[in-house]
């Protein structure tokens, strides 16, 4: 059976965030950003850049250590070989 997915939301939830940075360092498709949107720390988010390059591998998700990310996935073809 083969699986296609494709992402249609990953959720960052900044109120939770305490800017560990390990998701930006986990990503192997280097999508996940830090931007400051001024001045001051708490100001600072995490940002995707290009979800269409997000393979929904999770691991940005697994290694929050205060579970600020949820990557949400859709199933698109579900097909047998
Ligand atoms: S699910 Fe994987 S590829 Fe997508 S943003 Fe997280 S770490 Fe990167
Ligand atoms: S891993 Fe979680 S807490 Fe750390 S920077 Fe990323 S979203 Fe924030």
């Amino acid at each position: 059976m083969r699986c296609i997915s494709i992402p249609r939301k990953i959720i960052i939830n900044h109120n939770l965030c305490i800017r560990c940075l390990k998701c930006i360092r986990s990503c192997p498709a280097e999508i996940l950003i830090q931007e400051n949107l001024g001045g001051k720390i708490s100001n600072e988010i995490i940002k995707i850049t290009n979800p269409n390059l997000c393979f929904e591998c999770r691991a940005c998700e697994v290694i929050c250590p205060v579970f600020a990310i949820n990557v949400m996935c859709a199933v698109k073809n579900i097909s047998a070989p």
